[in-house]
């Protein structure tokens, strides 16, 4: 089957106006024959996403407050939608149930996944596709876990007997048969599964940037895009915060070997980002992407013969593990060790963690830096060129940025470094102009 699926998120389904460039889309390609919806999000800056309606409307109904204003109001944006698209569908019997709904307590995930499966309703009227409620076709086990082998036996027989379908992203149901949501922008995670089960070439994930850029814009202004990013590059940066696609969104289509390209919806003639398990593609640049985060610490253990201390390091994590604290890095060198961990996640435990390492391993000096920003350089390109190291390096020492830390993992793909959270701006600038800018 030649199948791509398309998500289209929130954004690109605001207002009647993103829809008809959807619909352009779709149309555009006779390969987008399922489509993932999200919930109307933003219109514009300060406008406020159905979805947060919805859980505000519930929150109220749940409280014994009057919410039948606020659900009128969440009406008349799909009524907006679906009369300036002068389409013939009404929602009043869907409202009425979902009022009933909110009465009898139906849960907060049901009511915030009514966003989506009323914008679905709409598309797929508007596309003249067919509609598939997710809570027929993608379920959850009784961990809440999403269940893959349950989801296929009913997913894939649907889709290959269906000429095209919209399906609402974001929700599921339990096995008694309730909803549930994934995490805030899990139709990302929807699209993925869908993908996965039509086996489909392409997953696109349609949003309203033109894919990741190598560095994160309210950093470098001018970041260029990334036109092909591995799955493995993209978890690196992802967990050092760069986020356009959930973080779950990649297991489904990557066990499947299925890739994923970023969209912008608003500008449907831009490549954007393709997310692939392997590439023999050259890099562009060494570095594929930058990414950091500030708001870490840094607790440094020294002790003379440190290294043959047998049980050292084991007992410095159990001061952690005593405390309920998980640590993000460990560098260590022959006499010192230094662990990494989120300042959040310490603050308030500094002195039973001191106290606990104090006594376990009697270190000759220990102590807590905070404000330390990461900074991660990742780059398939980093294991076939040499020098790499020598350009990151000299780059920070012109810009008169003092490194703390430096870890490079053993796979080559990256390297982290640990810097003053002052310096966190002036580093990334520093690393980007480096290897991407010289390029030009
Ligand atoms: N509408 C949901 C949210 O706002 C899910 C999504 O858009 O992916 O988080």
């Amino acid at each position: 089957m030649e199948v791509k699926v398309a998500k289209f998120g929130g954004s690109s389904l605001a207002d009647a106006g993103q829809f008809k460039k959807v619909a352009d889309i779709v149309k555009a390609d006779d390969k987008r024959k399922f489509i993932v919806a999200s919930a109307p999000g933003k219109r514009e800056k300060g406008d406020i996403k159905v979805t947060d309606m919805l859980y505000e409307c519930y929150d109220k109904a749940v409280n014994d407050e009057p919410f039948e204003d606020l659900l009128a109001k969440i009406k008349e944006r799909y009524d907006g939608i679906i009369s300036e698209l002068g389409i013939d569908i009404e929602l009043d019997a869907d409202f009425d149930k979902i009022k009933a709904s909110f009465s009898n307590m139906a849960g907060r995930d049901y009511a915030a996944s009514r966003g989506e499966f009323l914008n679905s309703k709409i598309l797929a009227a508007y596309l003249g596709y067919q509609f598939l409620d997710a809570a027929k076709y993608i379920f959850f086990d009784d961990a809440g876990k999403y269940d893959w082998d349950k989801t296929r036996a009913k997913l894939r027989p649907k889709l290959e007997e269906s000429e095209n379908a919209v399906i609402p992203g974001f929700y599921g149901s339990m096995p008694n048969g309730t909803i549930k949501t994934f995490s805030r922008g899990g139709s990302d995670i929807t699209g993925s599964i869908v993908a996965r089960a039509a086996q489909a070439e392409l997953y696109e994930n349609w949003t309203d940037v033109s894919g990741f850029l190598i560095a994160d814009p309210r950093v470098v202004k001018d970041s260029e895009p990334i036109k092909t990013i591995t799955y493995a590059e993209l978890r690196e940066l992802a967990y050092m915060g760069a986020s356009v696609l959930h973080e779950d969104a990649i297991f489904p289509v990557r066990s499947a070997g299925i890739p994923i390209n970023i969209r912008n919806t608003n500008r449907p003639q831009d490549h954007g980002t393709m997310i692939v398990s392997e590439t023999a593609e050259k890099p562009e640049h060494i570095i594929t992407g930058i990414a950091g985060k500030k708001g870490m610490s840094v607790i440094t253990i020294e002790k003379d013969k440190m290294n043959s201390t047998v049980g050292f390091g084991r007992n410095v994590l159990r001061s952690l593990e005593k405390n309920d604290v998980s640590f993000e890095h460990m560098p260590s060198g022959i006499d010192t060790m230094s662990v990494i961990i989120q300042t959040d996640a310490l603050t308030g435990k500094e002195t039973a963690i001191l106290d606990e390492i104090h006594s376990r391993v009697h270190p000759d000096q220990l102590y807590i830096e905070s404000d330390l920003a990461l900074i991660t350089i990742v780059g398939r390109g980093m294991k076939s060129t040499r020098g790499t190291a020598a350009i990151l390096f000299k780059a920070l020492a012109d810009s008169r940025v003092n490194v703390k830390m430096i870890d490079q993992g053993s796979s080559e793909l990256n390297i982290i470094i640990g810097v003053a959270e002052e310096d966190f701006e002036i580093a990334m600038r520093a690393i980007y102009d480096a290897f991407v800018q010289i390029k030009k």
